[in-house]
């Protein structure tokens, strides 16, 4: 890669941000669809994340992705937010358009993405059971509301953050009934019966660990399971799932997902087809 005066620039604001796949995994996508940036990790701790967003502008960089634990405060700090986006309180992507910081959530968007591609899902009058509460279950809530999902029901360890996250969401979606499950065997056999897609937005799996609480004989056959959560040799959720004979897949197809949304967001146009997924799988395998 050679830099010269004509180069474009993006990054990333995280604290932390030296984990990120993020940086390899755009510069890789640069590279391969032939534009001329570089996109640079930027560690911007809580208290400097105004100055670090009004910066953009002046110093003409393209566009950022924003991480932990930034998502939700830079917001406030836009000229303008994507209705989704601002329904889920979070912004992962920022395009700088002629000095016009304009805010995106592609997480959701990756996240439906990932389940066309993986599952062939759609979430269009779909049942879909969330385990969790957190930033990326918002995320999910929204994106499969806004997609048409019939109901949604949210089950996390923490029950009243899940209730409080239905509160919010009360009414908002014409089409999309939202139910709040305890965590435990009993109270999701039933709802298992019904679903069409059973989702992991927990860190659950993250170190190998299985989700103790789930009833997987009243898993409906024909429901698929995806799990947000990806490490090198598969997640506990998804061998379970594919053992049992259920469509199945990881975390990576919604990382790439959410990457391939930014980059269009940033260009106009799309990285090769597949490229950030394949890459991620490979930077994870070695
Ligand atoms: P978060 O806001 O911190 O929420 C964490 C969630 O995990 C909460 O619901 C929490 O329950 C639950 N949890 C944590 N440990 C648990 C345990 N031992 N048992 C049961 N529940 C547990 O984090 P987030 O931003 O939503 O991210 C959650 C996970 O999603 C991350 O670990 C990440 O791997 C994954 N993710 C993946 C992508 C992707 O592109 N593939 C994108 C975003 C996130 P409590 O409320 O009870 O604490």
């Amino acid at each position: 890669m050679s830099l010269t005066g004509k180069t474009g620039v993006l990054g990333i604001f995280g604290d932390p941000v030296a984990h990120s796949l993020s940086p390899s995994m755009q510069n890789r996508a640069l590279r391969e669809a032939g534009i001329d940036a570089v996109y640079v990790p930027f560690q911007v701790p809580a208290g400097e994340l105004a100055r670090a967003v009004a910066a953009l502008p002046a110093l003409g960089i393209r566009g950022v992705n924003v991480t932990v634990p930034h998502k939700e405060a830079v917001v406030a700090l836009l000229d303008e937010v994507d209705p989704a986006a601002r329904r889920m309180g979070a912004v992962n992507t920022i395009v700088n358009r002629r000095g016009r910081l304009v805010g995106y959530n592609t997480d959701g968007t990756g996240f439906l993405k990932a389940l066309a591609e993986d599952l062939h899902f759609s979430a269009t009058d779909g049942r879909i059971l969330l385990l969790g509460a957190g930033g990326a279950c918002r995320a999910a809530l929204v994106s499969l509301a806004l997609a048409g999902a019939a109901w949604i029901g949210l089950a996390n360890r923490t029950r009243a953050r899940a209730e409080a996250l239905a509160q919010e969401f009360d009414g908002a979606f014409a089409d999309t009934r939202i139910e709040v499950l305890d965590l435990s065997g009993r109270a999701l056999s039933a709802p298992l019966r019904q679903v069409d897609l059973l989702v992991n937005t927990t860190a659950v799996g993250l170190q190998g660990e299985q989700f103790d609480a789930l009833p997987w004989d009243d898993l409906r056959p024909a429901a698929a399971v995806y799990d947000m959560v990806y490490r090198q040799n598969g997640t506990p959720l998804v061998k379970e799932a594919l053992k049992r004979g259920h469509r199945a897949a990881d975390g990576i197809g919604m990382l790439a997902g959410q990457g391939e949304e930014a980059f269009y967001l940033w260009f106009g146009q799309r990285p090769p087809a597949g490229m950030m997924a394949r890459w991620l799988r490979q930077h994870l395998a070695e």
